[in-house]
């Protein structure tokens, strides 16, 4: 392994935390307090290019590699407090942009990636329905074939970006009685007739990152929109869950950083007992778990992207990302509240939201009990 990096990329962590510290800093929390999508926010980011630092150059990329966005991801996170931003710029690229590099058209990519990259479509991915959620199989959407495309019917829930959304991945199945394979995709745009927004949905945390239930109500999509073959839905939805769950939580390493050096600053700072509250190994202790849990969780991250980076699948390692980043960010946040004491319970600090935003990773693109069990049969049990 050899995370050197070239030298136009070497500076790319610390230039995207000074552009987050810089470009944006908005309140977040008056943000998340009204659940707004920060479209602010997601224009800077995606003029500062992050969206597109990976694609290839025939789409409006930059066409680095995988590390290099990891790179940028990791600063973003490092240096801009909104959460909910970064998750949604990842969803987008992870769950969207992605999957049409992988196996769209050369059409499909001409047509989509280039404005994908640009950030000015917003991109979605609906997969989970009320019956479906972990067993992405049962799933219940049709799509029915009439005459030179398909009609899609049925119902998505906990969309992300699914309410801002100019294109979404859509799951759905061809033929109910093929199982596993029916499973097929399609590409369905904003303002499609027959696809609804049913309704905008409040959650806990990365309340900046809106999230939608959508209806396909006899929304017809031509074949031109099928995303891959028939039939092929779910070894894509397996290919686009190893980059999602390997990657998309690279932000949250930057987030692990700056709240260990916020808890330092504090154990240094703040004077119990007449001693700094760092000087007892009660608290300095947590300092040094988060600090481990950061330099485990990078070397995953970072391993996952280097492996896929030189072509290599990577299904194993990308669970164990996912498993032990979620888990590590989740910890680092409660510890750092406890080590803030009560000012750490306060919504002003900004240290409860962080921990409200870390609790959804243990459940987007595959629960902590779902990573156990992949990497369980992966290793033969
Ligand atoms: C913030 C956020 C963003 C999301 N964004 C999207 C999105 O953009 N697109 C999309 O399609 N979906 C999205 N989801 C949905 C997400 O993928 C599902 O919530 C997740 O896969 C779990 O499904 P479920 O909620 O139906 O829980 P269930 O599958 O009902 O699981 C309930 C509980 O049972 C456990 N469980 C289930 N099966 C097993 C098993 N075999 N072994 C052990 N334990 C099991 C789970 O771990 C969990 O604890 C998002 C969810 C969140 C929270």
């Amino acid at each position: 392994m050899d995370f050197a990096w070239a030298p136009e990329d070497a500076r790319m962590k610390s230039d995207a935390a000074a552009f987050g510290r810089e470009r944006l800093a908005f309140d977040v929390g008056a943000l998340d307090r009204d659940g707004t999508f920060n479209h602010e926010g997601w224009r800077r980011a995606a003029e500062f290019g992050v969206l597109g630092l990976s694609l290839p150059r025939r789409y409006g990329g930059a066409e680095r590699p995988l590390l290099t966005t990891v790179q940028a991801m990791e600063g973003l996170g490092l240096g801009c407090t909104d959460n909910g931003l970064w998750f949604a710029l990842g969803a987008h690229l992870w769950a969207c942009a992605w999957p049409i590099l992988l196996v769209g058209t050369e059409e499909q990519k001409e047509r989509y990636l280039p404005s994908l990259a640009r950030g000015v479509r917003v991109g979605s991915h609906a997969m989970t329905e009320p019956e479906a959620g972990s067993d992405v199989a049962a799933l219940r959407t049709t799509a029915t074939r009439r005459g030179a495309g398909y009609v899609l019917q049925g119902r998505k829930i906990f969309v992300t970006n699914g309410p801002v959304a100019d294109l979404t991945v859509v799951f759905a199945t061809v033929d109910p009685a093929r199982g596993r394979e029916g499973l097929t995709a399609f590409l369905v745009e904003r303002g499609q007739p027959g696809l609804h927004l049913e309704r905008t949905v409040s959650k806990m945390g990365l309340r900046t990152a809106s999230m939608g239930e959508l209806r396909l109500d006899g929304c017809e999509v031509p074949v031109s929109q099928r995303l891959g073959e028939e039939g092929a839905g779910l070894p894509l939805f397996a290919q686009l869950m190893e980059y999602e769950r390997g990657l998309i939580l690279a932000p949250a390493l930057g987030v692990m950083e700056r709240i260990l050096e916020r808890c330092v600053r504090h154990a240094r700072e703040r004077r119990q007992f007449e001693r700094r509250i760092g000087d007892f190994q009660a608290v300095s202790t947590k300092l040094v778990e988060m600090r481990l849990r950061l330099e485990t969780a990078r070397g995953l991250l970072y391993r996952f992207a280097w492996l896929k980076q030189q072509g290599r699948s990577a299904m194993l390692e990308a669970s164990l990302v996912k498993l032990h980043v979620s888990e590590a960010w989740v910890q680092t946040c409660l510890d750092a509240m406890q080590v803030h004491g009560g000012q750490g319970y306060l919504t002003e600090t900004g240290l409860e939201r962080e921990a409200r935003d870390a609790l959804g990773s243990r459940i987007f693109s595959g629960t902590s009990e779902i990573q156990r069990d992949l990497v369980a049969r992966m290793m033969g049990l």
